[in-house]
C-alpha cells in the first residue's frame, strides 16, 4: 500500500518535472523575442511594420546582386527571401512566415535585436553614440543592424564560420584618423570590414548573394588585408585578385 502510494507520488513528481522541463525549454527559445514579437503569420500580400521587421532579418537571403527593400510590403521578393532563409535553417521552405520561422529568428537574435554572432559594439568601435557620421546617429545604428543580419546570413551560408568585423561605423573624425575615403560608407554605419577564418576572396565572392551592393576586396586599392561590404544605392563590386 505504502509502496504503491510512493510509486504514484513518484510518477506524479516525474510528470510534473517533465512539464516544468517542457515549459523551461519553451521559454528558453522564446525569450529572445524581447526586442520584437510577431503576432500574426505573414505571407505574400501582407503589409505593415511587422513585415519590415521580417525583411530586416531575411534581407541576407537573396540572389546575386539583389537587394531586398525594407518597404513593409510582402511581395514576391520577400517570399523568395523567406524561402531561402527557411531552407538554410532546415525549415519547410514555403515562403510563409509563421511560428516556425519566427521561432528560428528568435533563436538567432539577442535581446537588442542584433543577430547572435554580431553586436553593436563590434560594428562601432568609434564612439558610444553613433554620432558624427554622414547620417543621424539613429540612422547609422539602424543601418548597422541591417548589415549585421546580412552578415549573419553570410556566416551561416559559409558553414557557420567565425567572421570578425575589424571596422564598422566611423564618425568623420574616426574615418579620417584611419585614412578612410571622404565618401566612405563607414560614415553611414552600413559598412563592415571583414576578417576571420574564410579567405578574403571567399568573403568577397559569397557576399554577392547576401544583399551587399558594395564589395571591395583583394586587388582593390587598400583592401588586401580585409574584405569590405556595405550598402550603396548603385552596385559596385571590385576584388580583382578574386576575379571580381
Ligand atoms: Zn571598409
Amino acid at each position: 500500500m505504502f509502496r504503491r502510494a510512493t510509486r504514484t507520488l513518484l510518477a506524479i513528481v516525474m510528470v510534473m518535472s517533465g512539464m516544468l522541463l517542457g515549459v523551461g525549454a519553451t521559454s528558453g527559445t522564446a525569450h529572445a523575442d524581447s526586442c520584437y514579437t510577431w503576432n500574426r503569420t505573414l505571407s505574400q500580400g501582407s503589409s505593415g511594420s511587422d513585415v519590415t521587421q521580417l525583411q530586416i532579418r531575411v534581407a541576407g537571403w537573396v540572389t546575386s546582386g539583389e537587394r531586398l527593400s525594407y518597404d513593409g510590403s510582402y511581395g514576391a521578393r520577400t517570399t523568395a527571401a523567406v524561402k531561402k532563409f527557411q531552407a538554410a535553417y532546415g525549415l519547410t521552405a514555403d515562403g510563409v512566415a509563421g511560428p516556425a520561422t519566427f521561432s528560428k529568428i528568435y533563436a538567432l537574435q539577442d535581446a537588442d535585436c542584433t543577430p547572435i554572432h554580431f553586436s553593436y559594439a563590434e560594428l562601432n568601435k568609434c564612439n558610444s553614440d553613433w554620432s558624427g557620421g554622414a547620417v543621424p546617429a539613429a540612422t547609422a545604428k539602424a543601418n548597422a543592424l541591417k548589415t549585421m543580419w546580412k552578415l549573419e546570413a553570410l556566416r551561416h551560408a559559409l558553414g557557420d564560420v567565425p567572421i570578425t568585423v575589424s571596422s564598422g561605423f566611423r564618425s568623420y573624425s574616426c574615418n579620417s584618423a584611419v585614412g578612410g575615403s571622404a565618401t566612405s560608407r563607414h560614415l553611414y554605419g552600413d559598412a563592415a570590414d571583414l576578417v576571420g577564418s574564410p579567405s578574403f576572396c571567399t568573403l568577397a565572392r559569397q557576399s554577392r548573394v547576401h544583399g551587399f551592393s558594395e564589395i571591395l576586396g583583394p586587388g582593390y586599392p587598400g583592401h588586401n588585408d580585409h574584405t569590405h561590404v556595405a550598402f550603396r544605392p548603385s552596385q559596385f563590386w571590385s576584388a580583382p585578385t578574386c576575379g571580381m
